[in-house]
């Protein structure tokens, strides 16, 4: 029995922390506003108050930017599953 040194640590080297900043792995959606012609890259927790916002501050409270149509759909599934709307119990 010679052969030692073999320190079996476990790794724990991966911290995964979540510190305020980063969007992690929330998936962002897409805002469009056809009347700014632009389109932003927002985290889904956020997107309601800064379409909210951005129409507030932009167009006097209009609804013009909206989240891209295209995945509107998307989003309302991935929002119900967030909140557990799916599964039907
Ligand atoms: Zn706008």
């Amino acid at each position: 029995m010679a052969t030692d040194g073999d320190t079996t640590d476990t790794g724990d080297g991966e911290g995964d922390d979540n510190h305020a900043g980063d969007a992690g792995d929330e998936p962002s959606v897409p805002i469009v506003c056809t009347e700014c012609d632009t389109r932003t890259r927002v985290p889904l927790s956020k997107v309601g108050d800064l379409v909210d916002r951005h129409n507030d501050t932009r167009h006097d409270g209009e609804s013009v930017a909206q989240v891209d149509p295209a995945l509107a759909d998307r989003i309302a599934d991935l929002v119900a599953e967030d909140m557990g709307l799916l599964e039907g119990e």
